[in-house]
């Protein structure tokens, strides 16, 4: 399950002037700045992706167990 980022809203994209908030959606920031990548999902999308390549590598192997009983 991904991780829901408070900072952008899951939308992926910020404020320039204003990084900790949304640039589109209900909480967009509206100012008329221009919108650059969310630095939170940027910078920190390792750790849940790191999780759901081991899930995924768990679940391969239990199935292949399965199979091979
Ligand atoms: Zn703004
Ligand atoms: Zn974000």
């Amino acid at each position: 399950m991904k991780r829901f980022c408070d900072n952008c809203h899951n939308t992926g994209l910020v404020c320039q002037s204003h990084l900790r908030r949304p640039f589109t959606g209900s909480y967009g920031c509206g100012c008329g700045e221009a919108g650059v990548k969310c630095p939170v999902c940027r910078y920190e999308p390792r750790e849940p992706d790191l999780s759901s390549v081991l899930e995924f590598e768990i679940r391969c192997h239990a199935v292949g167990v399965a199979s091979a009983q």
